[in-house]
């Protein structure tokens, strides 16, 4: 069995960081296995990670291996070395002179690796070139390929700090769009993309429903039971909305126990449907927190764009929505009511 270095643990660690493990082939790498080779006159050149069993080559340059169990590759010795591990005949060093690949399979004869060292020290794998004849590297081709370990591990550094990059900036959208509590879209996101669907609406001529939703009395849940049950409430307002839309129905928090759904391609008719269908839900959900049963119910104020107006705005939808919204409100809460008022003021345009 070949040694593992001491800091064995925390070497693997550093290695997975990376995310290369098992990942597809990439020209980057590649072309500094094939410069190495090349420069070095030999006719094989491996970019090696040094996992827990195996080694894993994320580039294979003259030959088609994938992997080789740990024990019985040469770059298992190279990362127990400072910087790099030279041998000019493999059959007349003790360490690699019985390995398989020495005494057959590849039956190579040299191997010289230059460890791959993260910044923080740690040998992650081996930039090296074989051969199958017995021969030492110039002075000059030993500095190119240690020129080139450095190339290796910088593009590997690049690659991470790209995904990384990558994964922040998704996250930073996630929480500049998503509601905390609710995971619903935000106040901003779904404006933005209610604004977007209904400029699509008016080219292609479809309706387009929005429906504004307020709990009802909800200030008597927090007085009566405390703030976390309040938050328990619309988290499951906000779930009960998600569950029973269609797809194309987007939901959102737009601002304490007001919430708002957009039905693309939905008139006054189908809103009104979708409405009632959601106040009944509300009404009959009991939302269960810290050993209390909570119940409440919710106004619902609709304007829908009917096909083929031009000149209706999100403002006016918004402000119709919100005015049915009020209506319900007086109306005694728990219901339903539709504005006609966008229709009005197209009609009178
Ligand atoms: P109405 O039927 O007229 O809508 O009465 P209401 O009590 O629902 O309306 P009101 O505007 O008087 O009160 C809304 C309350 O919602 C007041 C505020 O403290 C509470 N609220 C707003 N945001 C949150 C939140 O994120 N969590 C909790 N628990 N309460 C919130
Ligand atoms: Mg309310
Ligand atoms: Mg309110």
């Amino acid at each position: 069995m070949i040694p593992r270095p001491l800091n064995e643990a925390a070497r693997l660690h550093a290695l997975r960081a990376y995310q290369l493990l098992d990942t597809q082939a990439d020209a980057d790498f590649d072309l500094l296995t094939e410069l190495a080779a090349e420069l070095c006159g030999v006719p094989y050149s491996f970019v090696s990670l040094v996992d827990a069993d195996r080694v894993w080559y994320k580039s294979s340059y003259g030959a088609k291996a994938v992997q080789t169990p740990r024990d019985e590759d040469y770059c298992s010795w190279a990362i127990l070395e400072e910087q790099e591990l030279l041998i000019p005949d493999l059959l007349s060093d003790a360490r690699t002179a019985t390995l398989p690949n020495t005494v057959q399979g590849g039956q190579f004869r040299m191997y010289n690796g230059v460890n791959l060292t993260t910044s923080d020290g740690f040998q992650v794998g081996v930039l090296c070139v074989l051969d199958t004849k017995a021969h030492a590297l110039t002075e000059r081709q030993l500095s190119l390929l240690r020129r080139l370990a450095r190339q290796v591990i910088s593009l590997m550094e690049l690659r991470r700090m790209d995904r990384e990059l990558k994964e922040t900036l998704a996250t930073v959208s996630r929480l500049a769009n998503e509601d905390d509590l609710t995971g619903l879209k935000n106040r901003r996101a779904w404006m933005e993309e209610a604004r977007q669907q209904l400029q699509l609406a008016k080219r292609l001529k479809t309706p387009l429903s929005v429906l504004v939703l307020d709990i009802d009395h909800f200030k008597k849940v927090n007085d009566a039971h405390g703030h976390p049950a309040g938050d328990a409430v619309l988290r499951g307002i906000g779930q009960l909305l998600s569950m029973c839309l269609r797809v194309t129905d987007i939901p959102g928090r737009l601002g304490g126990e007001e919430f708002a759904v957009l039905a693309p391609g939905t008139d006054a008719k189908g809103a009104l449907q979708i409405a009632e269908t959601l106040r009944n839900a509300i009404a009959q959900e009991r939302i269960e927190d810290a050993g209390l049963t909570l119940q409440v119910t919710a106004s619902i104020g609709i304007a829908s764009m009917p096909a083929g107006l031009p000149d209706v705005d999100l403002d006016d939808l918004m402000r119709a929505a919100d005015q049915a919204l009020y209506s319900a409100k007086r109306n005694g809460r728990n219901c339903v009511v539709a504005s006609d008022s966008v229709l009005r003021a197209a009609t009178l345009a």
